[in-house]
């Protein structure tokens, strides 16, 4: 059987089959409508496949050999840091005081989970240069969000009720505008300058008695730092404005600069990206936010305290924005970040942003010679290219990606950020080895010669996988086809 044909499980289905034993049932067995309201019970038996258990197991091992993820192949997909996610983390995170403890136990008997957050919180703050920490957002965006509620709550404590819009530059991730606009704001874009910085002549134009944050990503999403970042922070808090620090990749700042030293007021993190909680798929994660003491009070609540030698969860915030997320945020992911900081250690965390970096720009030169590179400065942990000139071979940047495929790659990001043409946004992290990166390097000049000479097998790719070119759209808003025995 090739690998095409595997069949669905609703194929492997034979009547009566069974997965599962289950001791003999020794109480009495109950009418289903004595439990269940009768309009909530079904009348039709539901549809499932009947297998053995070795059916199910051989179905999901064969699914999961189709998939890609870090730990099978090299995944260079920019703005997601896409790094090695060390094994130490998952068994931390299964220790039974971890594992098996519930959310509504008394404190004093999970003092060593309490312990844990509140020294994580105390590690980003030192990573961040911020005062307070909350752990509670479960992903990035939720960060945004709950960091610009709290930059809201604070404006309307001091009666500034006409701070209605956020400026978001136009190379921002695609959640600053969302998460602004959730937030009840009103978004402005500012342009970026020909360099890919923010334009500050532009800037101080946005800026007025009506702005509530400026949201930005340093180094920003071209992967470029922001060099005039004291002055923009100058521009912005003289206007009464907050800065927001979109801190999702901080792998090319740890242990070399603190957003809190460059003036910003509020920054969220992803840990799952930078601090290594595995993810993709949509989950999990955590984005904790950190902030400069004016806006400690809004954090919100329960914050995860020190008391005379106890740790305890502090309810007694009256300015609080309130809870955002049930019970105090990811545990499990918070678990991993904090083995991941604990196992590095200062040394080792620097290191990590010596080598996203350097491996960056090492990429970034070689493939300079046969792709455009937008923007020709040294590249911070990620970079971006151009598809301009293959675009005039008539390959779409989408067509390379697609055929990245045919060499076991995942394909970087493509076209973004929004203001380069054709854009491939490509991370190789710090955890790949030279040979990898010249691996990569290697099928990316062979695909650019390919679109040269040979431009069908490019625009035609992939030509080894599974399945071949999908629908991208009905894929994205049909993911799921219903099966029927007839189809
Ligand atoms: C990933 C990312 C986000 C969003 O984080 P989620 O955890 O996916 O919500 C925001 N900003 C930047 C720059 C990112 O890379």
């Amino acid at each position: 059987m090739n690998k095409q044909d595997q069949p669905l499980i609703f194929e492997l289905s034979k009547e009566g089959r069974i997965g599962h034993s289950l001791p003999e049932l020794d109480i009495e067995e109950m009418e289903l409508s004595s439990i269940i309201p009768d309009e909530y019970i079904r009348e039709e038996e539901a549809e499932l496949p009947e297998v053995s258990e070795l059916d199910i197991i051989r179905h999901y091992t064969a699914l999961s050999n189709r998939n890609h993820g870090v730990d099978s192949g090299f995944y260079p997909l920019g703005s997601c840091t896409m790094k090695y996610n060390p094994k130490v983390n998952e068994d931390v995170v299964r220790f039974e005081g971890f594992s098996y403890v519930h959310p509504y136990q008394a404190e004093e008997t999970v003092q060593g989970s309490l312990e844990l957050m509140y020294d994580l919180q105390e590690h980003l703050k030192e990573i961040t240069g911020m005062d307070e920490v909350t752990l509670q957002p479960a992903a990035g965006a939720q960060g945004e969000w709950t960091g610009l509620m709290m930059i809201r709550a604070f404006h309307e404590s001091n009666g500034d009720f006409h701070r209605t819009k956020v400026i978001v530059p136009d190379s921002a991730h695609g959640t600053n505008p969302a998460s602004a606009t959730v937030a009840g704001f009103e978004t402005v874009t500012v342009k970026s300058n020909e360099n890919g910085l923010v334009d500050l002549e532009d800037l101080r134009r946005v800026v007025g008695d009506d702005i509530a944050a400026l949201m930005l990503t340093n180094p920003n999403t071209l992967g470029l730092f922001e060099e005039h970042i004291l002055e923009m922070a100058e521009i912005v808090h003289g206007a009464g404005g907050k800065l927001y620090y979109d801190g999702a990749n901080l792998n090319a700042v740890l242990s070399k600069v603190r957003p809190g030293d460059m003036g910003f007021d509020v920054v969220h993190l992803n840990l799952h990206k930078t601090f290594t909680g595995p993810h993709g798929g949509g989950g999990p994660g955590s984005g904790p936010v950190g902030v400069k003491a004016e806006i400690i009070p809004f954090l919100p609540k329960p914050l995860i305290v020190k008391k005379n030698e106890q740790f305890q969860l502090d309810y007694d915030r009256p300015q609080s924005i309130g809870r955002v997320k049930a019970y105090y945020g990811n545990f499990g992911i918070n678990v991993r970040a904090y083995t991941y900081i604990r196992t590095m250690g200062p040394d080792g965390l620097k290191a990590v942003t010596e080598n996203a970096v350097i491996n960056a720009n090492y990429m970034m030169r070689r493939l300079a010679p046969y792709f455009e590179l937008p923007f020709d400065r040294h590249c911070k942990h990620e970079f971006v290219l151009s598809g301009k000139r293959q675009k005039k071979l008539g390959v779409r940047t989408l067509d390379m990606a697609k055929r990245l495929l045919d060499f076991g790659y995942h394909p970087p990001t493509i076209y973004f950020p929004l203001n380069v043409e054709e854009g491939m946004m490509i991370e190789p992290t710090e955890t790949e080895s030279k040979e990898t990166l010249d691996a990569f390097i290697d099928a990316m000049i062979q695909i650019s010669k390919e679109a040269e000479e040979n431009p069908e097998i490019v625009q035609e790719a992939p030509h080894t996988t599974v399945v071949g070119r999908l629908d991208e759209t009905l894929a994205a808003r049909k993911p799921v086809l219903k099966y029927t025995k007839e189809s």
